[in-house]
């Protein structure tokens, strides 16, 4: 299998290769040159093994320069007890008659980045040998909270790798931050960024296009790789969990093979409901693709309209990691949607890049609207859904999970397809506690570890355990930045 950029299809590289450079060249994003397609047998197979196993079948798809057994070994790791706090990895929960929620959050940072962030950097390193590559791989990262903790988790301590992490410096939340700055490994930084989380992606994807610094950091025996979701090895392992949740329900009867589920996805970057797009394309029965998007609904639009205009006013919400208005991987979705046309995709990410906005021509905005169904929930919408969660299930969802569970119940009102239906939760709710306690009416004041204590007590939901551990870490980080100074904070890390 071949990964093309889809800006130019003639750049195509291996996997290693595509995985170990991140982001194309020309700032398209590696794309596989098809999708391989699974039938009944495949899924009725699937559904007698174990996560880890089901994670090498699925990825070998797309892997062919590794092997089912190297990819069976990581994902051993990467899922094992050491990480995860459940053996079943993602398990889907039970909410209601044709109601699961699929819980991506057991991993060692409790958000759903450890997915792929555990699995990646094995895959990375594979793909440095690979290539032959000698130079050390420096992964940098812009986050809106949770990738950049998962990511420094996956790579610290890892051979031939550094990482460093940018985050919006009033955009994460406390618990968040925490988990940042206390980051073990010789290997790691971290630093906030004076702006929102599109600043820190935007100067990320700038000192990734300086030919200048790259120049630097080849002398000085670097290159720069990503570990954001716009590297395939990030998507690559999403694909697993929807797999393996309609396995699940597959298992326990709930659902008959070749029977459609819908699922709903909270949304920022389209990573996550992009890798749900593949698995539907590879043949996995899925009925709708429903985007949740936050307060910042420029995907809700895009869906409905066809125009994507991120010339808008920007909320920071109670959902940071969906405070978003350039979704990155809507790109791949375009490119597949129009025929792998380079062109066309080149063309839309100009005009967006130009002047802010750009309008899919008919045909494909039709495509877009038979797979995708947006919707949209606003602060008060995300906090009733968590007091109702609460009150009627005795679930403690997070702020992120919340807005797929109301846009998921909008999208049953408005359609009345009631369908069996499974949505995505992405977070620990200890992971923001504050609006989570707000929510189900308790005082939310005090500082990040005093706030875990406190929804232990009132919910009884066990605290994961690395969260509870917060509170004996020490702070090793306390830097700083103007956004214009990014590239020097880089250029200093990288010494
Ligand atoms: C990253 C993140 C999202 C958004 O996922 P994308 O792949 O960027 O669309 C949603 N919820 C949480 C908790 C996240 O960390």
């Amino acid at each position: 299998m071949r990964y093309l950029s889809t800006r130019d299809k003639n750049v195509s590289l291996s996997g290693a290769e595509a995985i170990a450079m991140g982001l194309s060249r020309d700032g398209g994003l590696l794309t596989p040159e098809m999708i391989p397609e699974i039938d009944e047998k495949f899924l009725l197979a699937l559904s007698g093994l174990s996560y880890p196993e089901r994670a090498a079948k699925v990825m070998a798809l797309y892997l062919t320069d590794y092997t089912e057994d190297e990819l069976l070994n990581f994902a051993r790791e990467a899922y094992g007890p050491d990480g995860f706090d459940d053996t079943r990895a993602a398990p889907a929960r039970e909410v209601d008659k044709n109601l699961y929620c699929l819980e991506l959050w057991h991993g060692p940072t409790s958000a759903f980045k450890d997915m792929a962030l555990q699995m990646l950097p094995r895959l990375l390193s594979a793909a440095l040998k690979k290539t032959g590559e000698s130079r050390t791989a420096c992964i940098l990262v812009a986050t809106s909270g949770d990738t950049g903790k998962a990511a420094m988790e996956g790579f610290a301590d890892v051979d031939q790798t550094k990482i460093f992490v940018f985050y919006p410096k009033d955009g994460v939340s406390k618990i968040q931050e925490l988990q940042m700055v206390t980051q073990a490994g010789q290997n790691v930084g971290v630093c906030a960024v004076k702006g929102n989380f599109d600043d820190a992606q935007t100067g990320v994807k700038q000192i990734f296009s300086d030919v200048n610094i790259r120049e630097i950091l080849n002398k000085r025996g670097y290159f720069l790789s990503s570990a954001n979701s716009i590297n395939w090895g990030r998507i690559l392992p999403q694909l697993v969990y929807y797999f393996s949740a309609y396995c699940d329900l597959l298992r326990e009867n709930k659902i008959k093979i070749g029977e459609k589920i819908n699922i709903c996805v909270p949304t920022g970057n389209f990573g996550d409901i992009l890798a749900a797009w593949y698995a539907k394309q590879m043949g996995l029965p899925v009925g709708k693709l429903i985007c949740a998007s936050n307060r910042n609904d420029v995907l809700t639009e895009f869906i409905k309209t066809g125009v994507y205009n991120r010339d808008r006013e920007f909320y920071t919400t109670m959902s940071p990691s969906m405070d978003i208005l350039i979704s990155s991987n809507l790109e791949r979705l375009l490119y597949h949607l129009s025929g792998e046309n380079d062109m066309e995709v080149r063309a839309y990410m100009r005009e967006l890049s130009e002047s802010g906005k750009y309008e899919i021509q008919k045909d494909l905005k039709s495509k877009l609207q038979a797979e995708f169904w947006g919707g949209y929930c606003d602060e008060a919408g995300t906090s009733q859904t968590i007091g109702d969660y609460w009150k009627k299930y005795h679930y403690l969802i997070d702020t992120h999970t919340a807005v797929a569970a109301n846009v998921l119940e909008q999208y049953r009102e408005a359609t009345g397809d009631d369908h069996i239906a499974v949505f995505a939760s992405t977070a620990s709710p200890y992971k923001f506690c504050g609006s989570v306690l707000n929510a189900i009416g308790e005082n939310p004041d005090g500082d990040g570890v005093e706030l875990l204590e406190k929804l232990y007590q009132v919910s009884g939901v066990k605290i994961p355990a690395r969260l509870a551990d917060l509170k004996n870490k020490t702070r090793r980080f306390d830097l700083t930045a103007e956004k214009s100074d990014m590239d020097k904070i880089v250029l200093d890390f990288l010494k």
